[in-house]
């Protein structure tokens, strides 16, 4: 195999600072391809653009390097570089660094996790990486390191079909991070509430929001460990099936009729 080609993405926009920081630690290892939505589109999910074209714009990252911008979502990037926009098939997609953790049930919110899974859809490895801050000052050594390290490991020995990683580095001094651990899925709670205003014409209108979450520290969590000062990597799968549940649904008296 020649040099591997990795696609960066991230869903904080092209000229996010993490991206940039991704972007410098994983040149080593490959060709870098980078497509990213040209404005924020955190807590986005993942949606596929599809009333209105796609454009993609090329740009200059910071440091004066070529990176393409798209107006479509991180999962429409995805999809844009696996289907041609260029000439090769990424064999690893990284997705970042994302300013802000993505822990247990943000997961399903994230943007920077929906590009993992968009490529996971294609049968290609995918990490996410996010950084459990939301400084604009952060720094992301400690972050872009580890996920070049990762990468280079994923490169060699691959994932299974539509699996994908899941890091999350803690806010910390490098010299401070106690390591790395292998966790699932934790809990965390926003106690986000309603909030309910009127516009000048006497209209309703909403806010959905609130503090910062609450979360469970559980041991061989995400946010356990991060919270204990551990980089986490969560291994995901596209499976969202309940094996349990469906046991047990299995003996409902609907389903033996
Ligand atoms: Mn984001």
């Amino acid at each position: 195999m020649g040099k591997p080609y990795i696609l960066l993405t991230n869903d904080d926009g092209v000229d996010a600072p993490g991206l940039l920081a991704l972007k410098k630690a994983i040149e080593p290892l490959g060709e870098i391809a980078i497509l990213a939505p040209d404005h924020n589109w955190s807590a986005a999910g993942h949606p596929r653009t599809m009333h209105k074209p796609l454009r993609v714009e090329e740009v200059r990252l910071a440091d004066g390097s070529i990176a393409y911008a798209s107006n479509g979502a991180p999962s429409d990037c995805v999809a844009l570089a696996v289907l041609g926009f260029f000439p090769k098939r990424p064999d690893l997609v990284v997705s970042g660094i994302n300013l802000g953790g993505n822990m247990g049930y943000d997961v399903t919110y994230s943007g920077t996790v929906a590009a993992a899974i968009e490529a996971a859809i294609f049968g290609i490895p995918a990490i996410a990486v996010s950084l459990d801050t939301f400084s604009p000052d952060a720094d992301y050594s400690a972050a872009a390191e580890f996920a070049a390290r990762l990468a280079e490991y994923v490169l060699e020995k691959g994932l299974p079909p539509h699996a994908f990683l899941n890091v999350n580095v803690p806010a910390i001094p490098k010299e401070q991070i106690k390591g790395v651990q292998v966790t699932r899925l934790g809990k965390r709670f926003y106690e986000d509430q309603l909030i309910k205003r009127q516009d000048p014409r006497g209209k309703d209108y909403y806010w959905l929001g609130g503090g910062p979450p609450k979360d469970i520290l559980e041991e061989g969590t995400d946010v356990g460990a991060v919270a204990r000062g551990f980089i986490s990597v969560t291994p995901l799968h596209l499976d969202m099936t309940d094996y349990k549940l469906l046991e047990a649904l299995r003996s409902w008296e609907i389903f033996r009729e």
